[in-house]
C-alpha cells in the first residue's frame, strides 16, 4: 500500500494565445500548487483490474476518472498484469478550476511507478500524463512553472514570494469546455505574462498581485455573477488583489497578513460554502 498527496493548483496567471489547427488552443500559464490535497491511496489487488473508490458525489468510479486512465495508461505501456484499488479523499473542490482531476492522476503516475518499480523519470511521466490531460504535466513536478503549448511544455520558476491565498468556490461546477467554446479570442483582455515571471524571480509580491491575470475571466463572469460577487467581498475585506482560477468559478485572494486573511475568509462565511486559507507550496514534488 502506499499513499501520494495530490496539491490543488491555481493560475497566476492565464494566457490564451489563440486557437490551434488540432482544436486545442495555445495557452502561456503560470501555475503553483497550494497545500490543499486529495490523498490517493494505491492498493495492490489480486485480481488484474483498476478499482476507483471515493466517498464524494461527482466523482467517477470509471474511465471517466483521470486517475483510472493513469493507471490503465501505465498498465499498457508496460504491459502490467497486476491490479491496483485507487482510494480518493477529495479535499480539493471539483470542477473548481483547482486541477483536482489532473492532481489525482499525477498522483497516481507517481505513486504506481514507485509501486511497480518502473523507475521512470518525473520527465517520462510527465509526457504519459500529457495523453490525459493538458494539465498533468505540470501537476506531476508541482511547484510554481510557467506551461505553455496547450499547458504540456513546462518550465520551472522559483517560489513565489510567501503570502496567504484564500481560495473560495461558488456551489456551482464550471466546465472548461463550455468556457473555452465561449471564449472570443478576438477580444481577449491579455495577462502579462514576463512581468509576473520576474515578479516570482525578483520575490516582489505588489508586482506579483499586479501582474495577476486570468483571460478566461471575463467569460466565466459573464455566465455566472457568483463569482463577481465573491471578488468584491474578497477585495472589500482587504485582499491585495483576486482572481479567478484556471476556468473558474474558484476566486482566490491574496494577502500577507494573517489577521487580513481571517477576516476575508470570515467575510465569506455563510455567503459561499467553500472556503479555504491555505499557502503555495514553492518547493517541486521530491522524486522519493
Ligand atoms: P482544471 O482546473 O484542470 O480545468 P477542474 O479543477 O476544473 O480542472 P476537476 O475537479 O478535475 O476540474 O473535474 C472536472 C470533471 O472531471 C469533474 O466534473 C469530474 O466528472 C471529472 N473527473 C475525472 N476525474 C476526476 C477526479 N479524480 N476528481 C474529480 N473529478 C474528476
Amino acid at each position: 500500500m502506499l499513499l501520494e498527496k495530490a496539491p490543488a493548483k491555481i493560475n497566476l496567471t492565464l494566457d490564451v494565445l489563440h486557437k490551434r489547427d488540432d482544436g486545442y488552443h495555445e495557452v502561456e500559464m503560470i501555475m503553483t500548487t497550494v497545500d490543499l490535497y486529495d490523498q490517493i491511496q494505491l492498493t495492490e489487488l489480486e485480481q488484474d483490474e483498476i478499482v476507483i473508490k471515493s466517498e464524494k458525489r461527482f466523482v467517477p468510479d470509471d474511465r471517466r476518472n483521470l486517475a483510472f486512465q493513469a493507471a490503465e495508461k501505465l498498465k499498457e505501456k508496460f504491459q502490467i498484469k497486476k491490479g491496483v484499488l485507487i482510494t480518493i479523499r477529495k479535499q480539493i473542490p471539483v470542477a473548481a478550476g483547482l486541477a483536482g482531476g489532473s492532481s489525482d492522476a499525477a498522483a497516481v503516475l507517481r505513486g504506481l511507478n514507485k509501486l511497480w518499480g518502473l523507475h521512470l523519470s518525473f520527465e517520462q511521466l510527465a509526457e504519459i500524463g500529457t495523453e490525459i490531460g493538458s494539465d498533468v504535466a505540470f501537476c506531476i513536478y508541482g511547484g510554481t512553472a510557467l506551461a505553455t503549448g496547450r499547458g504540456e511544455r513546462i518550465e520551472k520558476l522559483p517560489a513565489p514570494p510567501t503570502c496567504w491565498v484564500i481560495l473560495a468556490k461558488p456551489s456551482i461546477g464550471v466546465s472548461t469546455k463550455a468556457v473555452y467554446g465561449k471564449l472570443n479570442t478576438a477580444n481577449i483582455v491579455h495577462p502579462h505574462t514576463s512581468d509576473m515571471v520576474s515578479a516570482i524571480k525578483e520575490g516582489n509580491y505588489e508586482k506579483m498581485c499586479k501582474n495577476l491575470g486570468n483571460a478566461l475571466e471575463q467569460v466565466t463572469l459573464e455566465m455566472h455573477t457568483e463569482v463577481r460577487q465573491i471578488k468584491n467581498q474578497m477585495l472589500s475585506a482587504g485582499a491585495d488583489n483576486v482572481l479567478m482560477s484556471g476556468s473558474g468559478p474558484t476566486v482566490f485572494g491574496l494577502t500577507q497578513k494573517q489577521s487580513r486573511a481571517d477576516r476575508i475568509y470570515n467575510s465569506l462565511r455563510g455567503f459561499c460554502e467553500e472556503v479555504y486559507v491555505v499557502r503555495m507550496l514553492g518547493k517541486q514534488i521530491s522524486v522519493d
